[in-house]
């Protein structure tokens, strides 16, 4: 079995796993442990991002911990998901919140569960021939 070093997903043999089950951690207590960056690790590392959401207006001054807060929860369980949707980078520039993804569909999702939230106006505008994704939302 592999470990990731950075973020602590499993490989089972079959795929990467980072919510492990009392069995597969019993599994791994028994066999040998190989250290190996796990497909989401390995893109953080070479700096691959699919997707770029802004998230700006008026709200945000008021609203900023719970927006973030948001974000970083749809990121969680979009990495429970898909081990190679990660957050790259997450960074406040003059107001507004700019988050980069490892995955397009996670910086959708991130734009949707936003909008779904907290209302606003949402654009979402495909590139790349669908590999690359500008999400941003705004509300005053
Ligand atoms: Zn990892």
């Amino acid at each position: 079995m592999k470990i990731c070093p950075e973020c602590g997903a499993i490989y089972d043999g079959h795929r990467w796993v980072t919510e492990p089950s009392k069995e597969l951690l019993r599994k791994l207590a028994k066999s040998k442990k190989e250290k190996a960056l796990c497909p989401g690790c390995v893109r953080i590392e070479k700096q691959q991002v699919e997707g770029v959401v802004t998230l700006k207006g008026a709200f945000m001054d008021s609203h900023l911990d719970e927006v973030e807060n948001l974000v970083n929860r749809v990121a969680k369980n979009g990495w429970h998901q898909n081990v190679s949707a990660r957050i790259f980078e997450i960074k406040l520039e003059g107001g507004r919140l700019v988050i980069e993804t490892t995955d397009e569909h996670l910086a959708e999702r991130i734009g949707k569960e936003v909008e779904k939230a907290f209302k606003g106006d949402l654009k979402i505008k495909w590139q790349k021939k669908d590999r690359f994704v500008r999400v941003s939302w705004h509300r005053e």
